[in-house]
């Protein structure tokens, strides 16, 4: 019986593991922690850079878009602002991707995870169309898993905290592929506020209704919505600065890449 080419094409390994976040979350800083961390524990990475405005990166990138696209020349060549250029440079980076699969490919055998850094402003990549191109490339390729990095001490309060979750909710509605929430900088702020607001549902109300310039029944509304979808995800607490919970971080993303291999 010769089974298809196709039919056995999809790798076990390596992980793809896509970083986003709000600007100045700590994405970068988070990515080159991993990059350490991977370095000293004998996991073998990859390092995929999809920041094409980034100046100088504190990691080494095995690919990196500012090889291949010039953002500053994209800017000048199609009149654009800093964020059209980013996203006109993604745009341009994306028709290419699928050599960027090919690579990682054939040196799948050789790694373990894949790590990708995305652009500061989290819509140019969570919301273009390139953004979902390269998505959707990994996750029929590899199994793929969402890192969702947050800023903890500037989501301490309750409203800022629910737009925070309220995005990184959408981002698993749009790709549907696993998301774990990064909470980063527990060096300067704890996560155990964003923990028990998350399991306990009246305590997250306590906390919300302080704030009377909210309307309740909308936020009450709203964090219903929020408690069905702490349901599916894992979030670890980390400090890409002191290196905290590295080791917690790859078992959430072990297991959710076993969520993938069952689900996708
Ligand atoms: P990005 O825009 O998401 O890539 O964010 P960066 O990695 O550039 O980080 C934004 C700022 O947050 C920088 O000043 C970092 O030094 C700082 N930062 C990142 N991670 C941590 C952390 O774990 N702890 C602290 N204290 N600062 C951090
Ligand atoms: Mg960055």
């Amino acid at each position: 019986l010769k089974i298809a080419e196709s039919d056995i094409s999809f790798k076990r390994k390596p992980v793809i593991i896509i970083v986003v976040g709000m600007a100045g979350s700590g994405k970068t800083t988070f990515l080159h922690r991993l990059v350490c961390h991977t370095l000293s524990s004998n996991i073998r990475g990859y390092v995929l850079n999809l920041d094409p405005a980034v100046t100088t990166l504190p990691f080494g990138a095995n690919i990196d878009i500012r090889d291949t696209v010039r953002y500053k020349e994209v800017m000048k060549e199609y009149n654009l602002g800093p964020n059209g250029g980013i996203l006109t440079s993604l745009n341009l980076f994306a028709t290419k991707f699928d050599e960027v699969i090919s690579v990682i490919e054939r040196r799948a055998d050789q790694l373990d995870y894949v790590l990708v850094d995305t652009p500061g402003q989290i819509e140019i990549f969570t919301w273009s169309a390139s953004g979902a191109i390269i998505t959707e490339a990994f996750a029929s390729t590899f199994p793929t898993v969402i890192a969702y990095v947050v800023d903890t001490p500037r989501s301490a309060n309750p409203v800022t905290f629910m737009s925070n979750m309220l995005y990184a909710c959408s981002i698993l509605y749009k790709t549907r592929l696993p998301l774990v929430l990064v909470f980063n900088k527990v060096d300067v702020a704890k996560h155990e506020f964003a923990l028990e607001w998350m399991e306990d549902f009246e305590a997250f109300q306590a906390a919300i209704e302080t704030d009377s310039s909210y309307t309740s029944t909308l936020t009450r509304s709203l964090s219903l919505v929020l408690d069905e979808f702490y349901k599916n995800l894992k979030s670890v607490g980390v400090s890409a600065v002191s290196g905290t919970g590295m080791e917690a971080f790859f078992s959430a993303i072990e297991a959710s890449a076993e969520e993938y291999m069952e689900n996708y």
